[in-house]
C-alpha cells in the first residue's frame, strides 16, 4: 500500500485534497490588510474575556480597514450548549461588535471562506491531516485511555514533562501493515502529529504584545484528529487561520504555551505564521490572592450580568478600552463628545500583566456615563430595562411618561449633573419617592423638626410659581419665625440659641416631601410633586410626627 492509499485508508471519504482546498480559499483580494477573528466556543455563557478579546480584535480590524471574522469553535462536542452560537452572535452584536464573515445563527455561515463553524469543516481538516500522513508526518495511535492515564501518572510521579514524546510515542513508527491489521481488528485510533521537533532546540515567536518569546521546540506528538474525526484546537487553528488568511491572531494568553506547537505546524506546512498578539487575562482580587476572573465563582464574569444589573453597554465598553490600552483613560478624560470608539488602540500599550477586573470602576464609569445622557434617553433605556426586569416600575414610567422624564431631568443636562444613578436598575431606587405608588417613607424624626413651621410654610409661603430665589427667601422668612437662624455665621456663634439654621429647616421640608434627608435639588422636586401631593405628604408626615411627639408634649 502506498502512503497515499494509507492516508485514504486512515481517513476515508475526504472530498478534496489540501491543495484543492487551498485553491478554493484563495488569497484575499485585499491581501496585505488586517484579517482578525474571534473564535469562541458555544458553551452557553459569554465571558467578559470573550467580549474583551472580541472587541480588541474587531477594533484592530476596523482601524486598519481590515476584515473581521466570527469563527465558532465547536470541536469539543461535550461542552456544547443548544443555542450557544446564537447567544454569542446576539451578545457581540448587542455590544456593537460587527463581523464581515462568520456565523448568523446555529448553522448558517456568511462570507467566502466558510463554513465558519468547525463541525462543518471536518473534511477540510482531514484533507490537511492526510497531507501529513502521506509525508510520514502523522500516524494513527492506538493507545487506550487507560494507557494514556498511566503514562501521565508516571510522568507526574517522575516529575517529567507530560505528553506523548520520545519513548512514550509508542506508535510513532508503526508500520503500515501493523496499522492496517489493528484497524481491521476493530481497534480505535486517533491521528497524531509525528513531531519533527527537538526539545533541545529553540524556537522564537515575536508576539505583538509580549515581545520576543523563546521556547524549546515542540517534540510532542500532539493529537491532530480525534476519535470523532474532528480536529484538536491546535490543528484547527493552523487550518482555519491559514485558509481564512488571518493575519493577526489576537487571543487569550492561555495559548502562549502552545506557541511552539503552532509555530511548528505552520513551519511544517511552509505557511507564513500569523502575527500573534496574546492578551493577558482579566484578573480578580479575592482576599489576599489575585486570580483569573472565574466563570464559576464570579457573576461579573458573564456578560449577561451587566444586562441583568442594567449597566449600560457603553460603560462596559469604555471600561474594556481602559483595560485594553493604558493611555486610553487620559485620552478619554479630554474627549469632549464621549465617542470612545475614536481612540486608536495600539499593541504596545496593551498591558503585559493581567489586568485587574474592577467592578467598582465599571460602576463609576457607568455613573459618569449615565449622568451625561439626556433625560429622555435615560427614560427610554430604563423603560427597556424595566420592561424585562421590573414590570411594576415599568408601568409607572409608562403611565407618567412626561412626569418621569422631568424627574430624571432634575440636575441633568447642566454643568455638574447628578451622579447618583449607576445603572438602569438603580433608577427606581433613586427616584421612587417621586411616585405616590412607591412612596413609603420611614421618617426618622429629629428634635429640630418643627411641625408648625412646616404647616405654616406649606400653607402660607410655598408657591409653585415662585422662582428659585423667591422660593428660598420665603423659606428663610418663614423659618426665622420658628427660630431657625437665617444667618449662618450668627448660628455658628450661638447654636444653642436656635432650633437650627436654614439647612435644618430645608431638611424638614425635604424629609416631609420625600422621606429622605438627601435628594437632588429640592426646589425642582417640590415643583414637580405639586401642591396636592405635597399636602397629602404633609398629612402623612404630621401623623408620624405626632406618633413620635405626642400632642401633649408640644402643648
Ligand atoms: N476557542 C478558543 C478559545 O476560546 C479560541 C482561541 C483563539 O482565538 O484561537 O480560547
Amino acid at each position: 500500500m502506498t502512503r497515499n492509499e494509507y492516508a485514504d485508508f486512515l481517513l476515508p471519504n475526504v472530498n478534496h485534497s489540501k491543495e484543492e482546498y487551498e485553491n478554493i480559499f484563495k488569497e484575499r483580494e485585499s491581501k496585505g490588510n488586517f484579517v482578525t477573528r474571534i473564535a469562541p466556543s458555544p458553551t452557553g455563557f459569554v465571558h467578559v474575556g470573550t467580549l474583551y478579546t472580541g472587541f480588541v480584535a474587531s477594533k484592530f480590524a476596523r482601524q486598519n480597514n481590515g476584515t473581521y471574522i466570527l469563527r465558532i469553535e465547536d470541536t469539543d462536542q461535550k461542552r456544547l450548549v443548544e443555542g450557544g452560537v446564537s447567544e454569542i452572535v446576539k451578545v457581540l452584536d448587542d455590544y456593537g461588535i460587527k463581523f464581515d464573515e462568520g456565523m448568523k445563527d446555529e448553522t448558517t455561515s456568511y462570507g467566502e471562506y466558510g463554513p465558519y463553524i468547525q463541525s462543518q469543516r471536518k473534511d477540510i481538516y482531514q484533507a490537511f491531516a492526510k497531507y501529513l500522513i502521506e509525508r510520514d508526518l502523522a500516524y494513527p495511535c492506538f493507545m487506550s485511555e487507560e494507557e494514556l492515564n498511566e503514562i501521565r501518572s508516571n510522568q507526574e510521579a517522575r516529575k517529567q514533562r507530560i505528553g506523548i514524546y520520545g519513548r512514550y510515542a509508542r506508535f510513532r513508527n508503526i508500520s503500515i501493515e501493523d496499522a492496517i491489521e489493528r484497524i481491521n481488528n476493530g481497534e480505535k485510533y486517533i491521528i497524531r502529529l509525528k513531531s519533527p521537533g527537538n526539545f533541545d532546540n529553540k524556537v522564537y515567536v515575536d508576539d505583538a504584545i509580549k515581545g520576543n518569546l523563546e521556547f524549546p521546540e515542540n517534540d510532542l506528538d500532539i493529537v491532530i484528529i480525534k476519535h470523532d474525526g474532528l480536529p484538536t484546537y491546535h490543528f484547527a487553528h493552523l487550518v482555519d487561520d491559514h485558509l481564512m488568511h488571518v493575519t493577526h491572531v489576537i487571543r487569550a494568553d492561555e495559548w502562549v504555551s502552545s506557541l511552539p506547537i503552532h509555530a511548528q505546524l505552520f513551519d511544517i506546512f511552509e505557511y507564513e505564521r500569523p502575527i500573534y498578539a496574546h492578551l493577558s487575562p482579566l484578573m480578580k482580587k479575592d482576599g489576599d490572592i489575585t486570580r483569573k476572573l472565574s466563570k464559576r465563582k464570579d457573576p461579573e464574569a458573564a456578560v449577561s450580568h451587566y444586562h441583568e444589573t442594567g449597566i449600560p453597554k457603553e460603560a462596559l465598553m469604555i471600561y474594556i478600552m481602559t483595560v485594553a490600552n493604558s493611555n486610553f483613560e487620559a485620552w478619554f478624560d479630554k474627549c469632549t463628545d464621549g465617542n470612545f470608539m475614536d481612540f486608536e488602540l495600539t499593541f504596545d500599550k496593551v498591558s503585559t500583566s493581567g489586568a485587574l477586573f474592577d467592578l467598582d470602576k465599571i460602576i463609576n464609569i457607568s455613573k459618569n456615563y449615565l449622568s451625561k445622557i439626556s433625560a429622555k434617553e435615560l427614560y427610554e433605556r430604563t423603560l427597556e430595562y424595566t420592561n424585562e426586569y421590573d414590570r411594576e416600575f415599568y408601568d409607572l414610567l409608562k403611565k407618567y411618561e412626561n412626569y418621569s422624564i422631568n424627574v430624571l431631568n432634575i440636575e441633568r443636562e447642566c454643568e455638574r449633573p447628578r451622579k447618583d444613578i449607576d445603572s438602569y436598575s438603580s433608577v427606581r431606587k433613586e427616584i421612587s419617592y417621586m411616585y405616590d405608588e412607591l412612596f413609603n417613607p420611614n421618617y426618622s424624626i429629629k428634635e429640630y423638626y418643627d411641625i408648625n413651621f412646616l404647616e405654616d410654610y406649606f400653607e402660607n409661603y410655598y408657591s409653585i410659581s415662585d422662582d428659585k430665589n423667591t422660593w428660598f427667601d420665603k423659606i428663610k422668612e418663614c423659618a426665622s419665625k420658628y427660630n431657625y437662624c437665617a444667618n449662618n455665621k450668627e448660628y455658628k456663634a450661638n447654636p444653642e440659641s436656635y432650633k437650627g439654621n436654614i439647612s435644618h429647616a430645608c431638611e424638614v421640608i425635604r424629609v416631609c416631601a420625600t422621606g429622605k434627608e438627601q435628594t437632588p435639588d429640592l426646589y425642582e422636586i417640590l415643583k414637580l410633586l405639586g401642591k396636592d401631593r405635597i399636602k397629602i405628604r404633609f398629612e402623612q408626615f404630621k401623623k408620624c410626627f405626632y406618633e413620635v411627639n405626642p400632642i401633649w408634649d408640644t402643648l
